[in-house]
Order: C-alpha cells, then structure tokens, then sequence
C-alpha cells in the first residue's frame, strides 16, 4: 500500500541533506561546546554559525536567538519568566492558542495569581483588534499579550505587525507563538516590534527535539532550565549540537526554497479546496482555511457533512495520515478548544472536521487519493446535514 502524509502540521519528514548535516555533526563535532579545547571549540562555532543564520533571517541580533528543545519548551519559558522575572500581572491571550501556551498561562494563573483576559474569536476565528486595545487600556497592570501567528488547526493569521504595534502603544509585552509561521515565512523583526517569539525545526523539515526562542534584547527574560552557562544562561544543559546543525541545514533549505515551495502548496490547498468541493456535496471549510491570502499555506480545514469520530482512523486503514485537529487533541474523545470557537453546535453534532496539511512533496495525485478515499468512506453516511448552517 503506498501511504500519502498529509499531516505536516504535526511533524514533517526530514530532509536527506538535513539527515546528512545531523550524521556528519554527530561524526565530527562531537566535543562539548563547553569545552575549551579545539573538539569542543568546533562544536561551539557550529553552534554560535546556525544562531547567526537564524539572526540573519529575522533581522536580529544572533544574542537575541536561545536554542531550545522544542517550540513547547520555548514559549513555556518566555510566559513563565515573563511572570516570574518581568512583573507580568495580567495575560490577554485567546482560546485558540496551542496547550503549551494555554497551559503556562493557566499556570501562572493558578500558581502566581495572574490576571488572564480571553479575547474570544469570531466564527472565522478571527481575533478583533479593538477588543484588544479595549482590553489593554482597561488596565495599568503590567501585561503580557500572547497570541499565535498563524493557528495549527485553522490556519488563520493575525496581523503580527499589527498586534505588535498595538502592544507597544499600550505598553504590553507581546510573544507570539510563530511555531507554524518560521520557515515558512518571510519575518523580519527588525519592523516588527514583537518581544518573544519561538521556533520549532521539526516544523520544516528539520529535526525534533530542537527549537530556539525569540528574546528581544534586554528584556531583562531569563530562563526556567538553571545548572549551566549555556545560551547565556537562559537554558541551562548541553547544548543539541546536531539539533542546531539540522535546524540550521532545514532553514537554509526552506529559505533558498521558500517561493518555489510555498506557491507549489497553494497550488495545491486551492487544488484540495476545489477537489473535495467538487467531490464532497456539504463540505464545509473552517475558519479562514479555504481563502488563500487569508491563511496559512500549509493547512486546510474541512468540515465533513457527516459525523464519523473514526474518520481517521479508517483514512489510516488505506495509507493515508491526516488528522482529526491537531496532533496533540486527535486521539481525544474531546473536541478541540479552536474546534469549539468556529463550529456551531449543530455542526459539532452532526459532522467531522479532519485537518490536511502540506508540504512542497504533497502532489496533486496524493490530494486525489484523499478525495476518493472520502468519497468512499462518506457513502456509509446518510449525508442528512447539508442543511446545517455554517458559523
Ligand atoms: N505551537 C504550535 C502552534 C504548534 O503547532 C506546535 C506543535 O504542534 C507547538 C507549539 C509545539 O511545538 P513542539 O512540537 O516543538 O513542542
């Protein structure tokens, strides 16, 4: 059976110059990056040449770029610290975030006492501007504003540039979670006044295991990992030599890339849209995941005309991975948080959303064999929801 990955959202394969780049590090630098002697030296230099190209791509200061484990570890550290270090006293922030933002924020809430203020979505999961500059100016309490680029279930994006000056005007702290976005996008922070932000190269095409966070110089952040003078301090432990020689080989591969591959995956998200339109009576698409400039290209969100909660399952059985939500929610019985916000009642009742997301290997003959693996499957349903309203 050939299988067909069409969940990139959650993890995408490794590239083989990316697999090489790990090998050869492993093989050669092998020495302790906190070693003075000339194994360790070469390790560090690796290690201090990917920060610089990270730094480069964003527009920054390479001191400014702390290599992490992982996207969750990295915006863990920044709410944490941003409570415990900076005086955040209050957190706006909305219901769409991924958990490991939504759960430090719960977090500093229950254990530091924090103030948390939800700006709750529209039906297309957009987040209204003014609601959070009302929201910023109703309080002199030092705040820490959180918000996602671009959603892993949806796809839509906020305006960073946007968000970021309405943050600074009103004297707020602002991390965006850039995990879907990095890589995939052109992000120059040197115009974008965002104070954190954070990283994962498994994400695109990198390893995993591996991610850095986005700290704007002297904003005084530290960090939440302690043992150890590594990344200044901010992140105690020996450092991922082979981690960062990956994540460096797969930011270099998707910056040389990046118009051939992100215009290939709106070919082909419009391609899916179309297809399963065509093919699917009822089908539905959430949030802003069927507009092309409005959302991430990586990312559709179909909603099924029927309820079927082992669609996944079975799309499984015949070699094909996409996910019901994103990957951390699919095996749970309950919906997800962003589900919730952009799906009436109705609709959670009566049909199935599945996330399909791209990358620059998806064809259009992997999309045709979801659509008719879909059509198959919805024959076993009575498509008996047609009617219902879409939020
Ligand atoms: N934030 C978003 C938006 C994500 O999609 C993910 C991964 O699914 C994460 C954070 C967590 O990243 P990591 O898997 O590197 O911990």
């Amino acid at each position: 059976m050939t299988k067909i990955y069409l969940d990139n959202a959650a993890t995408t394969p490794l590239s083989n110059e990316v697999i090489d780049a790990m090998i050869e590090t492993m093989k050669i630098n092998f020495g302790n990056p906190s070693s003075t002697h000339s194994f360790g030296q070469e390790a560090k230099i690796l290690i201090e040449n990917v920060r610089r190209q990270v730094a480069d791509y964003l527009h920054v200061s390479p001191a400014e770029i702390i290599f992490t484990s992982c996207g969750t570890e990295s915006n863990n550290m920044i709410i944490k610290s941003c409570v415990e270090h900076l005086g955040v006293e209050r957190i706006i922030s909305s219901p769409l975030e991924h958990k490991c933002v939504s759960e430090s924020i719960l977090d500093m809430k229950s254990r530091k006492g924090v103030e948390v203020a939800y700006i709750r979505p529209n039906e297309k999961g957009d987040i209204d501007l003014s609601k959070l500059e009302d929201l910023l100016k109703s309080s002199d309490k030092k705040t820490l504003v959180s918000l996602m680029h671009a959603n892993n279930e949806i796809g839509n994006l906020i305006d960073l540039k946007k968000v970021a000056e309405i943050c600074k005007e009103n004297n707020a702290l602002f991390h965006s979670d850039t995990v879907q976005t990095m890589a995939h996008m052109t992000l120059d922070f040197s115009d974008i006044p965002v104070d954190f932000a954070s990283c994962s190269a498994h994400k695109f095409h990198g390893p995993k295991g591996i991610g850095f966070a986005f700290i704007r110089k002297a904003s005084g952040l530290k960090g939440i990992i302690t043992g150890g003078p590594q990344e200044r301090s901010l992140r105690a432990g020996t450092e991922n030599v082979a981690g960062i020689a990956g994540l460096g080989k797969a930011l270099e591969l998707s910056l040389k890339n990046m118009e051939e591959y992100s215009s290939h995956m709106q070919n082909i998200k419009k391609y899916t849209v179309e297809r399963l339109s065509e093919q699917i009576p009822g089908v539905k698409f959430n949030g802003r995941s069927s507009e092309l400039n409005n959302s991430l290209y990586t990312v559709v969100s179909v909603l099924l005309p029927f309820k079927n909660p082992l669609i996944g399952l079975q799309l499984d059985m015949k070699g094909i991975a996409v996910s019901q939500g994103s990957a951390c929610s699919s095996g749970a019985s309950k919906p997800s948080m962003v589900m919730m916000m952009v799906l009436s009642e109705e609709e959670m009742d009566h049909c199935t959303p599945l996330r399909v997301s791209f990358s620059h290997l998806t064809t259009k003959n992997e999309i045709d064999a979801l659509v008719d693996a879909l059509k198959e499957i919805s024959k076993d349903f009575v498509i008996e929801n047609t009617n219902v309203e879409h939020r």
